[in-house]
């Protein structure tokens, strides 16, 4: 992890900085690929999404195979065997976006292993963005998905066991900086903090951006959603626009964290539009995060909301409500790295 004052100087990864090419008059037409994902579990995000960028890929290619290599990653909190809602269903939601404002989006989906895969297919396959439920399901299965066995991980099953005791419907997630839930660094998996030393669950969301060889940029985002939620709740993971917007003019940008207060502020579109006004990634995702406890400064305080930022130059940028959010990079010039994310309270 790199100290601070190293990731403020690499905090906004610009491209000469990084030796890339420009896009508009530089020397070369070349781009360097690029993929940034949400959390320190972006590394199996991007470890999928690198080997479609390197080979000269499309973004569209790059962004599912992350989701697909996190879905498959059972210490992660996303996907089958995930956080539970109340009443101890996994439900999952998921969406996609390419650089042509094509978008595909499932939600409250069951037992269905690779939700950002469906979300491609209601894309490329029906006129629709959207489906739900059973619906969703039933379109999944007529398109070669299979049902898979419902099935907590360990960790999750004994948040749940947990949680069960109180049954306390308090839908606060990702706060990292609380000294009752201070997360363990030990982790649970290849990857810390998937669950709080008290057996909280952490956050439960992947989201990944990508800007391709040729100058394209696309996006995905896949969830349990929040843990615990009423069943039937939907979060702003697949909600285009809210947890996830693509605009291959401006970049890209998705989010994570208490999905209700993304939903608000359209949180991905709005930034993509400041980035337009001018604004760097990190400013804009800032900016978002300021609006959000702008509305309610005290309730602020308790729950997380975080944004990355990608733009058609290969600026990178990060901004949250809490400490601890983290994002991971992959190019062709660096190796994977993990940078903490600046926030608003911190
Ligand atoms: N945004 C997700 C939701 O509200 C949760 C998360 O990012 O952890 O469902």
């Amino acid at each position: 992890m790199p100290s601070r004052r190293r990731f403020l100087s690499l905090s906004t990864f610009a491209l000469p900085s990084l030796g890339l090419p420009t896009l508009f008059g530089g020397k070369s037409a070349a781009l360097k690929p690029i993929v940034v994902s949400t959390w320190d579990s972006g590394v199996t995000a991007n470890n999928g999404a690198w080997p479609v960028l390197k080979a000269g890929g499309h973004a569209l290619d790059a962004v599912e195979q992350a989701g697909i290599a996190i879905e498959n990653e059972p210490s992660c909190c996303v996907g089958l065997e995930a956080n539970p809602d109340r009443d101890g269903h996994v439900t999952l939601d998921a969406c996609i976006m390419d650089d042509r404002f094509n978008c595909g989006s499932v939600v409250f989906l069951e037992r269905i292993k690779h939700p950002v895969s469906v979300a491609r297919k209601v894309m490329e396959t029906t006129p629709h963005v959207m489906l739900a439920g059973a619906g969703a399901q039933q379109f999944a299965l007529q398109n070669g998905f299979a049902l898979e066995p419902v099935k907590l991980s360990a960790d999750a099953q004994k948040a749940y066991q947990n949680w069960l005791k109180k049954s306390e419907y308090k839908p606060v997630i990702n706060i990292e900086n609380s000294p009752k839930t201070k997360p363990s660094r030990k982790g649970n998996g290849p990857f810390a903090p998937s669950y709080f030393d008290d057996g909280t669950p952490n956050h439960d969301t992947m989201g990944t951006i990508a800007l391709d060889v040729s100058g394209n940029v696309s996006g995905m985002c896949t969830t349990s959603g929040m843990a615990f939620k009423l069943h039937g709740r939907v979060g702003d993971s697949p909600i285009i626009g809210a947890g996830l917007y693509v605009d291959n003019e401006i970049g890209a940008v998705v989010c994570t964290g208490q999905g209700e207060e993304v939903i608000r502020m359209a949180g991905a579109h709005l930034a993509v539009e400041l980035m337009r006004q001018g604004k760097s990634p990190e400013a804009a995702c800032r900016e978002v995060v300021e609006r959000i406890v702008k509305r309610d400064p005290e309730r602020a305080k308790t729950f997380q909301v975080a944004l990355i930022a990608l733009n058609k130059s290969g600026e990178v940028g990060a901004y949250a409500i809490q400490k601890e959010f983290s994002y991971t990079v992959t190019s062709g010039e660096t190796p994977t790295k993990v940078f903490p994310s600046k926030s608003y309270f911190g």
